[in-house]
């Protein structure tokens, strides 16, 4: 594994280590069979309009042979509701956040979730869960603080024992007051520290031309070979027609807020706050995340008009942000 790392307790390092392949508890049965009314829910939620999800007919006509649940909504058949469950005490996992409590990593911040799927989930199945924490990391000094990574695997099982999903979450345990941004300043005048860069995105085979056409401050939606659709974000494949023929076309740049948040809080240092983040739709249809930006997060309506502009964030990484036009006014 990871090698010996000068950390300052390795005693506690190694009471930490203790809990890996602890079982946190009992298994939790979730409080419905996966069903049509939750499966309805989500995809209009989300915007999903597979057939094979709610509309029996088209679903036996695919590979599937009936109605599958979306993947990802593999945590939302546990999930445990508003009103938590009377408590069974202290389980294993409470055990191990009071130990870090105790040593000063007070502060919590989940910083990854990766989901891997055995089966497409059907109506009927009903999903039970075990909790392992799977590994304690050693003591890291991160930008947000000092601390620990715990992460946990949890197992999705059906009432058959059959595995039909796995979840990594991970969470940050660390020391508050401890970060890079928390550093006094050795004078009253010193400079500010220079700003980290931005993080990266995921750059891969299928979206690497989205993101070199916007080092050229070009705006582009990938466009299907088979049927024309436009689509974002970019995949491998058409949704409507299977063709994993495509092109791109540019966009015009010129759009409305479908939808927004402004962030507070966590604050990562690469950004400022409050961070306005819009889901943009297009004039051609397509939505994509970006920046909002030109105008008070408390000023920003949905719907309003907007247009493009660019965010040189680093020499390699620039990103479209949309600022508010006058309607009418938009080129
Ligand atoms: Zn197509």
């Amino acid at each position: 594994m990871s090698p010996v790392s000068p950390v300052s307790d390795n005693a506690f390092t190694a009471r930490l280590r203790q809990f890996e392949g602890r079982t946190v508890g009992p298994p939790e049965r979730g409080a419905d069979a996966v069903n049509q009314a939750m499966i309805r829910h989500w995809v209009e939620a989300v915007g999903d309009d597979n057939p094979v999800y709610t509309d029996a007919d088209a679903a036996r006509a695919s590979v599937h042979g009936d109605i599958v649940s979306p993947p990802v909504m593999l945590q939302a058949w546990v999930m445990r509701g508003v009103r938590p469950r009377p408590s069974r005490g202290g389980s294993v996992q409470d055990e191990l956040m009071n130990l870090l409590d105790g040593a000063g990593f007070t502060s919590v911040v989940a910083t990854n979730c990766e989901q891997e799927y055995e089966r497409y989930v059907q109506l009927g199945d009903h999903l039970s869960t075990t909790t392992v924490i799977a590994a304690v990391s050693d003591e890291k000094t991160t930008a947000l603080g000092v601390g620990h990574f715990v992460t946990t695997r949890v197992d999705y099982r059906t009432d058959d024992d059959e595995l039909v999903g796995t979840m990594r979450f991970r969470i940050l345990k660390f020391r508050p007051g401890t970060g890079r941004g928390a550093q006094p300043a050795a004078e009253p005048e010193a400079a500010a520290p220079p700003r980290p860069p931005r993080p990266r995105p995921a750059v891969t085979p299928d979206n690497a031309f989205w993101f070199e056409a916007a080092r050229e401050h070009r705006l582009v939606i990938q466009r299907c070979g088979g049927c024309g659709r436009l689509r974002h974000p970019p995949r491998t494949r058409c949704g409507e027609c299977g063709s994993y023929e495509w092109d791109a076309r540019e966009a015009k740049g010129t759009g409305a807020v479908y939808s927004f948040v402004v962030n507070h809080y966590p604050q990562v240092p690469a950004f400022d706050y409050p961070l306005a983040v819009g889901l943009i739709e297009l004039d051609e249809g397509t939505r994509l995340v970006a920046n909002v930006v030109g105008i008070e997060p408390s000023a920003i309506e949905v719907g309003m008009r907007v247009v493009v502009e660019w965010e040189e964030h680093d020499s390699d990484l620039s990103l479209p942000a949309f600022r508010p036009v006058a309607d009418g006014s938009a080129p």
